[in-house]
């Protein structure tokens, strides 16, 4: 929580947060689903079930690594922000 403040207050002071943003977006769904899928696991049969909300949670939180750009994309804008994209091999003349 501390981490998005800072990262609205850098945003808000016209920083650049776009690599913080995506790491951010990153780590916090694949946080989502790790919770999630620990609860569910605990839950049992139960879980998987629509009467508790916990497989409510493992749907709609699996949205975060999905919506507004999916983790690919945010590992490649944290690539391209870090200067270290994978680039093609350089042609030998
Ligand atoms: C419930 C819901 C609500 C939404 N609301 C909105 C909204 O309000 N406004 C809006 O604009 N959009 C909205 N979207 C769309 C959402 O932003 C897109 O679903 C999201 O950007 C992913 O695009 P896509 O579904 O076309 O998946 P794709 O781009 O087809 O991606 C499918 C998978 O391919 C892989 N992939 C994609 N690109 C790359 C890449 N560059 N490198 C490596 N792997 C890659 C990833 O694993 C990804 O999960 C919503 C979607 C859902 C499901």
């Amino acid at each position: 929580m501390k981490l998005y403040v800072m990262i609205s207050d850098l945003y808000v002071a016209g920083e650049n947060v776009t690599k913080l943003a995506s790491m951010c977006k990153l780590k916090g769904g694949r946080l989502a689903r790790q919770v999630t899928d620990s609860c569910l696991q605990f839950w049992g049969g139960m879980g998987y079930t629509n009467e508790v909300l916990v497989s409510r949670f493992f749907r709609d939180l699996r949205l975060m690594s999905i919506g507004a750009g999916a983790d690919e994309v945010m590992l490649s804008v944290i690539c391209k922000m870090m200067d270290i994209l994978p680039m093609p091999p350089k042609k030998i003349k």
